[in-house]
């Protein structure tokens, strides 16, 4: 039994850099945690704060209900996992899994349970006397895994334990990582970059950006009620479409710069009632587009568009399809039976039922729970790309402004040379 718990932790690096903002999480007893977002946006940083490697900067991390923000790392009760697997090359896989129990004086037949069983979960009792060196790449991300199994720790904490591998592998290890945490039981934080990993993988999702956790939820809220555009555009691949424009009518939304025109349901005309006249983003999934010759393509008639294809990625099964409703960029998922030449105009159909919407200002998700229209992002955790953006496009202004006054400095200060060297003629 080992709950996990983490309240307002912060990471304030020696050098300012504000890398984890007010992480809080109440982690439940074998649940199998995935931390996922860009690089740099403190997955990392708050795993090592739970293993004891990296010191908090304000905030608690319980254990079991236990304060342990002081506690030693070894004595945490934690095993970890990274992506480079550090293994002995010289010893056994046996040698190498049991090492770490040896030091710790653990009875040798005790040790010999714990390292065939592990063995067992493992599959790797065939490779028990072979030396790490000569393994292949998924089975010495095993062995690793073992090493950390043999310790019966309370808490695995693993740190993109699969890059390293090639891409077949790594789908093969995911399952098998996800069987041997149901085997074993243990209450698991895994951290990766890859949003597929933490879809397949997680009981539970924790979205990051820039230190801020954006959302918490299993794999399908994130993937069906993202709380905003950052992680509607993040999970899920080919990303989310945005159509921007304005909920014109109580029931209609103008798509910008177009002639078209989207129905509102009963149900999002409801949702939105607050949003008549007022900016939206329109989120669609590239699946939820329906081309023409599809089924359920004629029972959605009132959502039809044209749409301009510009360009297709075949992958097999299906088809990811770039192209335009206008001016507007759309990518849409077939079945790859349905061939859309390049830079012809279909017929495509949005599935209304899956439409998400979002606030254009603050980008957040528009909910039943949440939607009284606002314009300027609440100060909290959730990180606003649209104030960046404008950000970047104010300091782009004041340093054209600057550079023109410069400019402009420099001519006056050129005429003056002129007007000296002028009259010193
Ligand atoms: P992730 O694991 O999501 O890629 P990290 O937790 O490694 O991100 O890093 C989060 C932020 O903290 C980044 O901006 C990174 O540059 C910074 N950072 C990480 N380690 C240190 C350190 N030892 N000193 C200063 N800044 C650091």
């Amino acid at each position: 039994m080992a709950t996990v718990r983490l309240v307002k932790v912060n990471k304030i690096y020696d050098g300012g850099v504000h890398a984890v903002h007010d992480f809080s999480i109440d982690i439940k007893d074998k649940e199998f945690i995935v931390f996922v977002g860009p690089s740099g946006c403190g997955k990392s940083t708050t795993l090592r704060m739970i293993a004891g490697l990296e010191e908090i900067s304000t905030g608690d991390l319980y254990i079991d209900g236990e304060l342990i923000n002081n506690v030693a790392p070894k004595d945490r009760d934690i095993a970890m996992v990274f992506q480079s697997y550090a293994l002995y090359p010289q010893m056994t896989v046996y040698k190498n899994m049991s090492y770490a129990l040896q030091l710790r004086k653990v009875d040798k037949e005790e040790i010999d349970i714990r390292v065939r069983e592990a063995a067992r979960i493992l599959k790797l009792t065939p490779y028990l006397e072979r030396r790490s060196r000569a393994l292949s790449g998924g089975q010495r991300q095993r062995v690793a895994l073992g090493r950390a199994i043999v310790r019966k720790p309370k808490v695995f904490l693993m740190d993109e334990p699969l890059s390293n591998l090639d891409a077949k592998l790594r789908v093969a290890m995911r399952s098998e990582i996800v069987r041997i945490h149901e085997e074993v039981g243990a209450t698991t934080i895994y951290v990766t970059h890859d949003q597929i990993e933490a879809m397949t993988m997680a009981s539970r999702i924790v979205v990051m950006k820039d230190g801020f956790i954006q959302q918490i939820g299993k794999p399908n809220e994130i993937y069906r009620h993202p709380a905003n555009m950052f992680v509607a555009g993040f999970i899920g691949t080919p990303a989310m479409n945005f159509l921007h424009g304005e909920v014109t009518d109580h029931d209609t939304f103008k798509i910008d710069d177009t002639k078209f025109e989207i129905r509102l349901t009963l149900d999002q005309q409801l949702l939105l009632k607050n949003y008549v006249g007022k900016r939206i983003v329109y989120g669609i999934r590239p699946e939820n587009l329906i081309y023409e010759k599809m089924e359920h393509f004629n029972e959605l008639k009132d959502y039809v568009f044209e749409y301009t294809s510009t360009g297709c990625e075949l992958l097999g099964d299906i088809i990811n399809v770039h192209g335009r409703i206008e001016e507007n960029p759309v990518i849409l998922k077939t079945p790859s039976i349905y061939n859309i030449p390049n830079n012809s105009t279909v017929r495509v159909a949005i599935n209304p039922e899956f439409a998400v919407f979002f606030n254009e200002t603050t980008t957040k998700a528009i909910t039943p729970n949440n939607n009284q229209y606002e314009e300027v992002e609440r100060s909290g955790a959730l990180y606003d790309d649209n104030i960046t953006i404008v950000e970047e496009e104010k300091s782009g202004i004041v340093n054209f402004i600057k550079k023109t006054i410069k400019k402009v400095t420099n001519k006056k200060e050129d005429n003056k040379e002129e007007v000296k060297e002028d009259s010193e003629e």
